[in-house]
């Protein structure tokens, strides 16, 4: 593969590791020792076997013919939502807490904004008999409290983190502050393609398992091991980094990212940050980050827990400004629809974080043939009273 981050956790001009002094041992040693552990026979076969009989891979990659019909192209879903706890986060997790094992590691910490990593996190640390705190904005607690409760019950600690406003961004920062303070026994597992190297890399590798598994699955139905569209949605970066992981270096395949505009690019409620962003420093990284013109980290805003985030990852940020992948700004509005779209046209109630993905759909122009293939990255049972709160979007489906 050609294009990669370089020694120093670079994708071109983005990411790097801009930590503590007090966080510079832990950072360098897992530098040292993540591909030399992930590219081991003994990693691979207990990560294999994990993502086969406890996660449930491989994903199903399934024709939505109805869906096609729709948009005039050959649309084909990458059914993430499948996974054991409903959405990608776990193929990360998973292997994150075999690499945390194999460190040495006894404790686990982790950031949540919507609670879908810290569930994923909180399952590997009950499987693996580990102690595990995850931090969450005290806003987001409220908001997201089915999620919370799971994360108890499978023995995690959850801590409300009451900095800042309150949401995803201050409880990164605050994982960050408690690693500082246990850099000997704790392992940081991070949600998606962020925070400083090789953090970025790690989980790109750890979801590159998606597009690892599109090669086989297209090749047994359309005969060729490629699409000419990828399209996935991009909060951190994660399910999207997978899906394109093995294409990126092949430009036969066009790659279209949505992100989250929240009320829209021209408004102050928005989360998008590759069309709103500018360079600065964000969760020890060099990326596009939504800021004030002094540096303040501004909020973002989006109806989606999961894409609430005021920066990108760096390997997004680089891709994006090499025009190698399009992004697409949608709107909370453009999201609820396609939701519902999805859900009545092929009985699959998306992630509003995946509707987003979908809503891409109407924005690009296919020819008949066109293999498009799209990442569902969870399922939408979380986002049942989003949905119907904001059924008016969506009349034309009726009164329900
Ligand atoms: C967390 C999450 C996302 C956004 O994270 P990425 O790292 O950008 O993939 C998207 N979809 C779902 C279902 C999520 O839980």
């Amino acid at each position: 593969m050609k294009y990669s981050v370089d020694k120093n956790g670079f994708f071109g001009k983005f990411g790097g590791a801009y930590v503590p002094e007090i966080l510079y041992k832990c950072v360098t040693d897992l530098q040292q020792a993540y591909l030399p552990i992930i590219e081991s026979e003994d990693f691979q076969k207990e990560y294999m076997q994990l993502l086969r009989d406890y996660v449930g891979r491989p994903s199903p990659l399934y024709y939505a013919k109805r869906m096609s019909d729709r948009y005039g192209c050959q649309l084909y879903l990458k059914r993430e939502d499948l996974n054991h706890t409903g959405a990608h986060k776990i193929n990360n997790t998973v292997g994150q807490i075999l690499m945390a094992k194999k460190m040495g590691k006894t404790r686990i910490i982790a950031e949540t904004g919507a609670g879908q990593h810290g569930v994923a996190t909180a399952t590997v640390c009950a499987l693996m008999d580990m102690e595990c705190e995850i931090f969450m904005g005290a806003t987001d607690v409220e908001r997201q409290h089915t999620n919370v409760e799971r994360m108890k019950m499978l023995g995690a600690k959850v801590h409300p983190v009451r900095t800042g406003n309150m949401t995803l961004s201050d409880a990164c920062s605050e994982a960050i502050r408690d690693w500082c303070c246990h850099p000997e026994n704790t392992f940081y597992i991070v949600g998606s393609t962020m925070g400083p190297h090789p953090y970025p890399d790690i989980v790109a590798k750890m979801q590159s398992i998606i597009s690892k598994e599109l090669k086989g699955q297209l090749q047994e139905k359309i005969g060729r091991d490629y699409p000419d569209y990828l399209i996935a949605c991009v909060g951190g970066g994660s399910n999207a980094a997978g899906t394109i992981y093995h294409y990126i270096d092949d430009e036969r395949v066009k790659i279209v990212l949505a992100e989250a505009a929240g009320h829209g690019i021209d408004t102050d409620y928005t989360a998008a940050t590759i069309h709103c962003g500018s360079e600065g420093i964000i969760h020890g990284a060099r990326s596009l980050v939504m800021q004030t013109e002094d540096g303040q980290i501004k909020e973002a805003f989006t109806i989606s827990a999961g894409l609430d985030y005021p920066g990108i990852g760096p390997m997004h940020a680089d891709l994006a400004e090499k025009g190698r992948e399009q992004v697409l700004a949608i709107t909370d509005d453009e999201a609820i629809y396609a939701g519902y779209e999805l859900t009545r046209t092929e009985g699959i109630i998306p992630a509003i974080e995946s509707a987003h993905a979908i809503a891409a759909l109407r924005k690009m122009k296919f020819k008949k043939d066109d293999v498009v293939v799209l990442t569902v990255s969870g399922r939408g049972d979380k986002d049942v009273e989003t949905y119907l709160s904001n059924k008016k979007m969506a009349k034309e489906y009726g009164e329900f």
